[in-house]
């Protein structure tokens, strides 16, 4: 295909999905879009209004430990969280094929209930269109939330000497989701992290605030992508230690038997944080004492050197630069 058409691989959340988004960026250009952060900050009479939006078409659209309407609620809430921004309200947007089931959609719209909690879901859209117009479902979730007063993190701002902080296991969700389309149930079932990471992240925001620098959810093209994005941000260099990053036996041998990286793989209930040093230990004690947060381990440091880059000390010694997956990854992971 030619370089006229967008290309599936420009959706992997990897480096072509930089050059699709930063195409569409370019023309909307302003200075809320400006440091591409998870969510946008109006500042508007002292309050700090903050908006996202996320799209999910992943397949399959039921797998284990949630579901489309889960994970839908999930990304914008966590986008909204991840900035410091507790959720105030949400829109939800179906697009529906026409024979999709309406027994799925119940179950899908229970779950977004479920999920959303004191989360309001404060209006919506529902179209339907005709077969092979759509896939099953499509949601679409608008999350608006209110920044925390004293918290402005971003990618923008991780500076050298800051601590890498992981808030638990990478790649569950991405090893789901293969693992289910795959019918590979002989490595036996793996369950999503997909989960609402506002109650732990706001006991971390308002104790420890401006000390975290940047927090950024794991999703589309995995922990590499994250912390390539903060180094792009920051123009900030990274070292990180690959023996220190959990990964769960039941992803680790997924990813052995199938030849993939967990490094890359998604998650939806995780995030990477970048802290000032001397917080690197309370923000470790404080993740492992909430469910979503044990296995919180920290896995690097940045640095003015190789600005831009990140350097992997490899489990068997050696040093790579670690960098995001390039090419068809995985596509409708969310
Ligand atoms: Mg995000």
């Amino acid at each position: 295909m030619s370089d006229d058409c967008v290309m599936l691989s420009e959706g992997g959340g990897g480096q072509d999905s930089k050059k699709l988004v930063d195409l569409i960026a370019e023309v909307l250009k302003n200075p809320v879009l400006g440091p591409m952060d998870d969510a946008g900050i109006l500042k508007i009479n002292g309050s700090k209004i903050t908006v996202t939006s996320d799209g999910f078409v992943v397949k399959p659209i039921f797998f284990p430990g949630g579901d489309i309407g889960k994970l839908a609620v999930c990304g914008s809430v966590n986008d909204l969280a991840v900035m410091a921004a507790e959720p105030l309200a949400l829109s939800l947007s179906l697009i529906i094929e026409e024979g999709f089931l309406k027994e799925h959609l119940a179950r899908i719209i229970q779950s977004v209930k479920d999920t959303a909690g004191q989360t309001l879901i404060a209006t919506g859209d529902t179209k339907v269109v005709p077969k092979g117009a759509a896939d099953g479902i499509f949601v679409t979730t608008t999350g608006v939330g209110l920044q925390l007063q004293g918290c402005e993190p971003s990618g923008t701002k991780v500076l050298p000497g800051d601590i890498l902080v992981v808030s638990g296991p990478i790649g569950r969700h991405g090893a789901c989701i293969i693992a289910a389309r795959e019918e590979l149930g002989f490595l036996g079932e793996i369950r999503s992290d997909v989960a609402p990471l506002w109650p732990m992240l706001k006991t971390l925001f308002e104790r420890l605030g401006p000390r975290i620098h940047a927090c950024r959810d794991i999703t589309r093209g995995g922990l590499a992508t994250m912390i390539w994005e903060f180094g792009q941000s920051s123009n900030v260099g990274f070292e990180v230690d690959e023996h220190t990053i959990p990964v769960d036996d039941d992803v680790a041998g997924l990813c052995g038997a199938l030849g993939l990286d967990p490094l890359i793989l998604a998650c939806e209930g995780r995030v990477v944080l970048a802290v000032a040093p001397e917080s690197a230990n309370e923000i470790l004690r404080m993740l492992n004492s909430f469910e979503l947060g044990k296995g919180a381990s920290v896995i690097g440091f940045a640095t003015a050197a190789h600005k831009g880059m990140t350097y992997l000390k490899t489990s068997i010694g050696g040093k790579r630069i670690l960098d995001p997956p390039a090419g068809e990854l995985l596509p409708r992971i969310c």
